[in-house]
């Protein structure tokens, strides 16, 4: 009986450390300026840099011309095929002298379950659509959903880019715009701002922001 407790006692210690170990690599995973498996950058070396995300969408040309009214420049990270869907958009964006980075072709769910010829060829993908509309150069690639795992960075290495994170994460895709604007009434010089230009509401809070 005491040895039957024993042996339940130590399942249940070994399922315990299990958990732990894959919640120490889930947080690693997730929290890329930690920066455990690939150099990131997080922060500028000047003024606020402003980043939107999942583009370019229908949404997109409202931003650009809040953010021309405020003479601000940002970086756009682009999904390949939203670039496929709206490559006037696309070029809209280069046109208001922004920067362009690349963030996956597919933007699957999976993307960092991929095999590491997949993630380079979604990462070289988008490289070639970006270039084909106007494009000179993409440096920075951020991962979608912000995950890095060893495969992503081994990809990284074989395409040379770098990796660019952010230090304030706006959280406009899950809270309310007043919460969102509170968080950004917080950032200060030097900080990378992640926003979504996917979404509807971000228009509305970067205008709020801005002004
Ligand atoms: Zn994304």
């Amino acid at each position: 009986m005491f040895i039957r407790y024993n042996v339940i006692m130590l399942n249940f210690f070994i399922l315990f450390l299990l958990f732990c170990a894959f919640a120490v690599l889930f947080y690693l995973c997730f929290n890329l300026c930690l920066q455990f498996f690939h150099p990131a950058i997080c922060h500028t070396d000047g003024d606020v840099l402003y980043s939107f995300d999942d583009g370019p969408s229908i949404y997109t040309p409202q931003i650009l011309e809040i953010l021309k009214q405020h003479n601000q420049k940002a970086i756009f990270f682009c999904i390949g095929k939203n670039i496929a869907t709206h490559p006037e958009i696309f070029a809209e964006i280069l046109a208001h002298g922004h920067q362009v980075g690349n963030h996956s072709f597919s933007h699957s769910n999976f993307f960092g379950f991929k095999s590491l010829k997949d993630i380079i060829k979604e990462i070289q993908d988008t490289d070639d659509i970006m270039k084909k509309h106007g494009a000179v150069e993409v440096r920075y690639f951020r991962p979608p959903f912000g995950v890095i795992n060893p495969t992503i960075s081994k990809a990284l290495k074989r395409t040379g880019h770098s990796v660019m994170g952010w230090s304030v994460r706006s959280f406009d895709t899950v809270f309310s715009e007043k919460i969102v604007l509170k968080r950004l009434k917080n950032i200060k010089k030097q900080d990378i701002v992640l926003l979504h230009d996917s979404k509807f509401e971000t228009i509305s809070t970067i205008r709020s922001h801005l002004k």
